[in-house]
């Protein structure tokens, strides 16, 4: 199940993939409700946003909560299906890989390993939310785009949540939605599969 929405060029003439981390190349286990419930957010903010407002001192408690309990889910990480395949193919295949997820730094360090995919990334192509404004924000992605030295147009951002997708579409390079059957935000994705697998079965054709 899969279209593409754009006349955007073939998925295999993309050379340059930016990967969202959590429920992208992983089983999404975070439970944002809970998260919220935890560090007495209200459903509708932002759980980032609502940290970066805060004064020192409890921004600081909330932070060391969320890296605690993000530390946890990273150790227990799962693959998504097909998407450990997929960082293999795209890789033998010559294809520059990044991350920009609004996870922490070494927290996808450690969950890419635990995934198997550690050694497919380097250091400065993880981006995390202490390097970058965190998506939707545009500015991690311009700054792969800026490393890599390459136009807007050459990249993809691939993501399970509309802030891939509007990240991606704020900095002007391709889009595509894994992970979710139905695509809630047709407007913002160039390409929807239902996962990995089927993203991979798609960049196989060489359409
Ligand atoms: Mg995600």
């Amino acid at each position: 199940m899969h279209g593409a929405e754009t006349a955007a060029p073939t998925l295999s003439a993309v050379r340059h993939w930016v990967f969202d981390m959590d429920g992208t190349l992983t089983v999404a286990v975070h439970d944002f409700a809970a998260i919220r419930h935890a560090l007495q957010i209200a459903a509708e903010e932002d759980i980032l946003g609502h940290i970066a407002a805060l004064p020192d001192a409890p921004a600081q408690a909330k932070r060391a909560w969320l890296l605690d309990h993000e530390r946890a889910l990273a150790e227990d990480a799962l693959p998504a299906p097909g998407a450990v395949k997929l960082l293999h193919a795209l890789a033998a295949d010559g294809c520059r890989l990044g991350i920009l997820t609004r996870n922490d730094h070494a927290l996808a360090k450690l969950t890419l390993e635990a995934i198997g995919v550690g050694g497919l990334f380097d250091d400065a192509d993880i981006v995390g939310r202490d390097e970058a404004v965190p998506k939707p924000s545009p500015d991690g992605l311009q700054q792969h785009l800026r490393r890599w030295g390459i136009a807007a147009g050459e990249a993809v951002m691939v993501g399970d949540h509309a802030y891939d997708l509007e990240c991606g579409r704020a900095a002007g390079t391709h889009t595509v939605l894994v992970n979710l059957p139905e695509n809630p935000w047709p407007g913002r994705a160039d390409w929807h599969f239902a996962d990995c697998r089927a993203l991979l079965a798609a960049w196989q054709q060489k359409g």
